[in-house]
């Protein structure tokens, strides 16, 4: 027989060494089971969770919903195969396009993947419909995933370094200054690959002039225009799809994170101009299987039966004016910024790990970005109860930090 793990954090840890790749830097807690918004650790400890998995868990942890469509379909087939028909991922598409967005779908099972396929699709309509062109241009301090090509699109050279060289056909910009991006377009340019709202370099948002004039520039210059709406997308920012909130529509969407609540799957939704991928020419062995799709429908469903979208708009509206009192009150808030559920506090000094470190003593999940940021993506169902619960232990703990500072 072999050896367990030992029982504890400890232990936990020091196996976690042993036998993990160290890709991820974790916080000290073990998480076990959920609850709507919260979150236990084996002790019973409860913490409330404004992580969200990376803004995962759109409707919480254990939703009936999820849960009972899980079931039932685990109980019929997890996993076909897409050599073969298979209904939820059909009804899932029409579903997709009845919210907001006129597209036929390609599924796979995360973000990097559903953008994999968006910028493969960039580079087969640049050659049938620019000569050939094949670059895509996307923003500096922009997130689009891990594998190769997503991270040469993304915009952060600490992502790249290691790994040199970047394949090929990727430029970058920044966000809302139009002049620079028309000015990095030439004759290769295929594509322009925008966030609506940057969320891994720290929530920041495009603004509504700046997408309107990339959606002119795209049409003008027949370019195809996507949105990778992996963090996003899914009624994150108010919106089903964030791009509605902007009142721009591009030519591709991508989406992953809320989709499934928890259950992996992305989707890329091309509309009819970038509809070009034929039959053999992508594939994934998982994309949109049974499991994932109806997981994906329940989310759906109830995000509409339960306003959920309409929440997200409102208490997020609530917890961006609470946070904003709460810089009034401690003077170390230099801005606030975000859209619905969406939302960074960012601090004026080098405080940010230390206090998603504090609010994890004081049982809330935040997640720092970078020294200075604070970004919180909670469940979309949640009250304002649950901001104001947030925010006093958010000011517990800014309290703590600046008075050992002085
Ligand atoms: N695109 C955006 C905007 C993201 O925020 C992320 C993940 O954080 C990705 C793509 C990559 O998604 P995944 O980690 O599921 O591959």
């Amino acid at each position: 027989m072999t050896d367990t793990i030992g029982v504890g954090l400890e232990a936990l840890a020091q196996a976690e060494k042993d036998y993990l790749m160290q890709t991820f830097k974790r916080q000290p807690v073990e998480l076990v089971r959920g609850d709507r918004w919260n979150v236990y650790d084996p002790e019973g400890r409860e913490y409330l969770d404004f992580v969200a998995g990376i803004a995962v868990n759109v409707l919480g942890h254990n939703h009936p919903a999820i849960v009972a469509a899980v079931s039932k379909q685990a109980a019929e087939a997890i996993h076909v195969s897409d050599l073969y028909y298979s209904r939820p991922q059909v009804e899932l598409a029409k579903r997709l396009n009845e919210l907001g967005f006129t597209g036929r779908a390609f599924y796979c099972n995360s973000g990097a993947e559903a953008n994999e396929c968006a910028i493969k699709i960039a580079r087969k309509w640049g050659k049938q419909n620019r000569y050939g062109a094949y670059e895509i241009i996307s923003a500096n301090k922009s997130f689009h995933g891990r594998t190769l090509a997503t991270i040469a699109a993304t915009g952060q050279p600490k992502y790249q370094q290691p790994f040199l060289p970047m394949p090929e056909g990727f430029a970058h910009v920044d966000i809302n200054d139009i002049g620079m991006l028309r000015d990095a377009t030439d004759d290769r340019t295929a594509a322009i690959l925008l966030e609506p709202v940057q969320g891994e370099s720290g929530i920041v948002p495009c603004t509504q002039e700046y997408l309107v004039a990339v959606r002119a520039w795209c049409d003008e210059k027949n370019l195809l225009l996507i949105f990778d709406e992996v963090q996003t997308g899914v009624g994150r920012t108010g919106h089903f799809y964030a791009f509605q909130g902007f009142g721009v529509t591009p030519d591709i969407v991508t989406l992953a994170k809320g989709l499934g609540g928890g259950v992996p799957i992305g989707v890329c939704l091309a509309g009819p101009r970038a509809d070009v991928l034929g039959a053999g020419e992508h594939g994934s062995t998982f994309g949109g299987n049974p499991l994932a799709a109806s997981a994906a429908l329940a989310v759906l469903e109830v995000l509409e039966r339960e306003g959920v979208v309409e929440n997200a708009r409102e208490v997020g509206e609530y917890l961006q004016l609470q946070l904003r009192k709460l810089g009034t009150d401690f003077g170390c808030v230099a801005e606030v910024r975000g859209l619905g559920l969406m939302q960074a506090m960012e601090l004026d000094r080098d405080i940010a790990p230390q206090l998603e470190a504090a609010a994890l003593e004081h049982g809330l999940l935040v997640n720092a970005i970078g020294p200075r940021v604070v970004r919180m993506v909670p469940p979309l169902i949640i009250g304002r109860a649950e901001v104001d619960r947030a925010v006093t232990i958010l000011g517990q703990c800014l309290d703590l930090i600046l008075s050992h500072a002085t």
